[in-house]
């Protein structure tokens, strides 16, 4: 099983647009090479069975998928660029080859895509579920990566694509009886922003940044607290995401606090010109940022409510 996804992993490890990796896999340490004047964006997320996912609610390749997605949004959410990604899997010894296979299947197919090399990792046996933790590291010039603290009094509030279709998806499969899931349900796999956040870091367009991993409520909190200040969002200006087969975009609620959207939330000065679609996707501003320390959610007609962070717990965790 080791040596499986060793040898996947080692095919990944050089790529043509990337040639940051000087030592990966088979060495006691990966050797990276940073750009001149660049600093390292490093973080690390874990995709734990029953947490994160559940290998009945959806294909091994998208939950392989995911689990660098979430890590290759967080060097996204700093404007960063990707370099490389460390795999740490812990398996149960009665899992199947082929689900490791399509887990390692999706998760190099996203790692090519991006240009970025699987340049080492661990493997060890489960008591419990599937355990895995993916490590990226990723490179922005000295100074210029996008922070949480950046917000000021004043600055518009955006958000990229459109939001909810994740959370919807769970909440559905969570209330289902049936082990087949209708089409509807088939949600497109989370694409890293890593052009969007780019762009907005080299043209200087984002005041403070985040990724919308445990949903818009909570992770604009964040960006909230770090930076001291307050937010207003209008509710009717939220970007709905639209469920395939369903009229209706899904509700309010899964956008306002659903998780695993992977969509940038950036703040701008109100001088800023942000465009209303980067790299093909929209961008829209929801809300601006107030002195007040609060969250506060207009409706439609105009009433004020409070907007408390209740974003994705993920469903392990759900009482
Ligand atoms: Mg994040």
């Amino acid at each position: 099983l080791i040596a499986r996804v060793k040898s996947a992993a080692a095919g990944s490890a050089v790529s043509a647009r990337n040639r940051a990796i000087i030592a990966g896999i088979g060495d006691d340490c990966c050797v990276l090479r940073l750009p001149a004047g660049h600093e390292a964006l490093i973080t690390t997320d874990f995709s734990l069975e029953g947490v994160h996912f559940r290998r009945d609610w959806e294909s091994a390749e998208a939950t392989g998928h995911r689990c660098l997605a979430r890590g290759l949004s967080d060097i996204a959410a700093m404007g960063g660029t990707p370099l490389a990604a460390f795999l740490s899997l812990a398996l149960p010894p009665d899992l199947r080859q082929q689900w490791v296979d399509g887990f390692m299947r999706g998760l190099l197919k996203l790692a090519k895509e991006f240009g970025v090399g699987l340049a080492g990792g661990d493997t060890a046996a489960s008591r419990t579920g599937v355990i895995a933790d993916i490590i990226v590291v990723g490179s922005a010039p000295k100074g210029s990566a996008v922070m949480r603290s950046g917000a000021r009094p004043g600055d518009s509030i955006y958000v990229t694509g459109r939001l909810g279709a994740a959370a919807r998806r769970i909440s559905e499969l969570a209330s289902a009886r049936q082990r087949r899931w209708p089409d509807v349900l088939r949600t497109a796999l989370p694409e890293p922003r890593i052009k969007i956040g780019e762009r907005l870091r080299q043209r200087r367009l984002a005041s403070a940044m985040i990724d919308v991993s445990d949903g818009l409520s909570t992770d604009l909190s964040h960006i909230c607290e770090e930076s001291g200040v307050g937010a207003e969002i209008h509710a009717d200006r939220v970007p709905r995401a639209q469920v395939v087969g369903l009229r209706q975009p899904v509700d309010l609620r899964f956008a306002l606090h659903g998780g695993d959207d992977y969509e940038l939330l950036f703040t701008a000065k109100p001088s800023a010109k942000i465009p209303l679609g980067i790299a093909g996707v929209p961008v829209t501003k929801v809300g601006l940022i107030t002195r007040s320390k609060q969250m506060v959610l207009i409706a439609h007609g105009g009433a004020r409510q409070t907007l408390r962070p209740r974003g994705w717990e993920h469903f392990g965790r759900r009482s």
